[in-house]
């Protein structure tokens, strides 16, 4: 594993928690300490849940008011609880407090990153690949390229990474204020109420951090003219920070400290493969794209989770290598439809939201997400419970996410992301008499279980379902005796060969 962003550590723990040997390695000695990535969506809220995570997130997560979410800052919420999930307002988390989570998780899991240790070379053969770092050579059967939108491994593999160059420069930095003007939010509400214009600036000013009621640090988001003429890699300054602040929030707003600070683009970018033989990419490695509506942190973890189980069973000789091109399949629509979203923001938030030729355009999509349909819509793409992998079923159940249901089974009620904090398949018998878990192939239990009442719903609408480790629904049986053999052999040997009389 190359990068322990948040793509590279919950990869290695959905690696470790499935006891493959698993080498991190770092470039960074200490972790960065940004914020960047503010929160994770309702699906990696969901995704977190399902590994035991969400607690730890949601102690260290930023107080917000349950709002609803966005499309392109538009002052229209967006209602996630037609979706059926717990967490209809996702989290808010800065990106290094879930980085410091993840490590903590893999660390509990036996492993240890590779800290001051950069990779510089690689070299792939038919067993496996050797990477040349800065202190040495570590071989390994598979190489999982998680190191950010910068990625070496993409490189120096010679991978197409097409897409455009950025158009907008912006910045984002974590602040203390000495003081702060009226118009400054005290509160995280909903996001159009913490953007502002002002002074030919746009900037999102929101808490980050503090206690007992008193906010410390703040996070701005904001572009401009400086911005716009400065070059990409030019230091952010307390005085372009500040100027910024004035400019937008008044005088009486002023600057105690900038913590950090980084220029970004609109620039987006995927990766044509995800898998060049046996080097993988997952994350800013195999996709880039403006910061806007908090995508990129949980398209990388979301890759982790769809890649972890695969590769798991790869390495330990449970399916065969085709099941790891059954990632790619998946997840580069995924992505792709996450850069077609942003740019679509773009053009409606940035850089001038009152041109005229866009107003009428916010005006259209602020109606439709007003109607419980068009709101429903875009509260699905916002938040990756839409999301639908193609695996070649037409019941609109498979290859959507599986609702987290609570269940009764003889051993008493649970839920379905608890009975998946393993990393397991499961296949959940809703109609035969309760009876003990046991595994049916390819690391998959059989759970007869009956689903309880819950903020989520009674009822799935089959007999059988077959869950994937990653949450996704593999298959559905609508009577009870239907069998799920050939839809195990698809899920878990990447295609729907002739599958052996599995279940007895
Ligand atoms: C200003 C800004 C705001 C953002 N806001 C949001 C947001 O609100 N919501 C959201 O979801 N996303 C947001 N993002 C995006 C989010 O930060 C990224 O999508 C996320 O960091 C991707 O995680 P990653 O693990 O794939 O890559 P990274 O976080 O970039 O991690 C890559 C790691 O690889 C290491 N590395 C690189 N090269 C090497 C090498 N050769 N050898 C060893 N190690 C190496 C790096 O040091 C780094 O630790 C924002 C990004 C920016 C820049």
């Amino acid at each position: 594993m190359v990068g322990a962003g948040p793509t590279g550590l919950f990869l290695a723990c959905e690696l470790a928690l499935a006891g493959v040997d698993v080498a991190v390695v770092e470039r960074e000695a200490v972790p960065s300490g940004q914020s960047r990535g503010g929160g994770v969506n309702q699906r990696s809220a969901e995704v977190l849940a399902m590994r035991g995570l969400l607690d730890a997130v949601t102690e260290r997560a930023v107080p917000r008011e349950s709002v609803g979410g966005h499309f392109a800052f538009l002052p229209v919420p967006l209602d996630a609880r037609p979706w059926r999930t717990r967490y209809p307002d996702g989290i808010m988390i800065p990106q290094d407090r879930l980085e410091q989570i993840l490590e903590t998780r893999l660390r509990e899991l036996g492993v240890r990153v590779r800290r001051s240790t950069e990779l510089v070379g690689l070299v792939q053969d038919s067993d496996g690949v050797e990477a040349t770092v800065s202190d040495g050579r570590v071989r390994g059967r598979y190489l999982v390229a998680c190191d950010g939108g910068h990625s070496a491994v993409r490189k120096l593999v010679g991978a197409d990474f097409p897409g455009q160059a950025g158009t907008m420069a912006a910045v984002s930095a974590d602040i203390e204020l000495a003081s702060a003007g009226e118009t400054v939010p005290r509160t995280v509400g909903h996001i159009s109420t913490m953007m502002r214009p002002g002074g030919g600036y746009w900037m999102m000013l929101h808490p980050l951090d503090g206690e007992g009621g008193r906010v410390a640090g703040y996070r701005a988001v904001f572009g401009g003219p400086p911005q716009a003429a400065l070059p990409r890699t030019a230091p952010v300054t307390a005085d372009e920070v500040a100027a910024a602040l004035t400019a937008v929030h008044g005088p009486d707003t002023v600057l105690a400290r900038l913590r950090w600070g980084t220029r970004f683009s609109d620039a987006h970018r995927q990766l044509a493969q995800y898998r060049h033989g046996r080097v993988l990419f997952a994350g800013d490695a195999a996709h880039i794209h403006l910061p806007i509506g908090g995508q990129g942190l949980n398209l990388g973890l979301q890759d982790a989770m769809n890649l972890g189980w695969k590769l798991a069973g790869v390495v330990a000789g449970r399916s065969p290598e085709a099941l790891l091109d059954t990632y790619h399949d998946e997840r580069h629509p995924v992505a792709a439809r996450v850069l077609a979203t942003v740019r679509a923001q773009r053009v409606i938030a940035f850089p001038s939201p009152e041109a005229d030729d866009v107003r009428g355009l916010r005006e259209i999509v602020m109606d439709m997400a007003r109607l419980p349909d068009g709101n429903e819509y875009l509260a699905g793409l916002m938040s990756g419970l839409a999301i639908r992998y193609d695996l070649g079923d037409p019941d609109p159940l498979v290859g959507a996410r599986m609702i987290d249901l609570a269940l009764g089974t003889q051993d008493g009620v649970t839920t379905v992301s608890a009975l998946l904090r393993a990393g397991r398949g499961l296949l959940l018998d809703l109609d035969a008499p309760l009876a003990p878990v046991h595994e049916v192939a390819w690391g998959v239990d059989r759970i007869p279980a009956r689903v309880v009442g819950s903020p989520v719903g009674t009822d799935v609408g089959a007999a059988r379902v077959l869950v994937r480790p990653d949450g996704y629904v593999g298959w559905v049986g609508r009577e009870p005796h239907e069998r799920p053999d050939a839809a195990l052999a698809r899920c878990f040997a990447g295609s729907a060969q002739e599958a052996p009389a599995l279940l007895g």
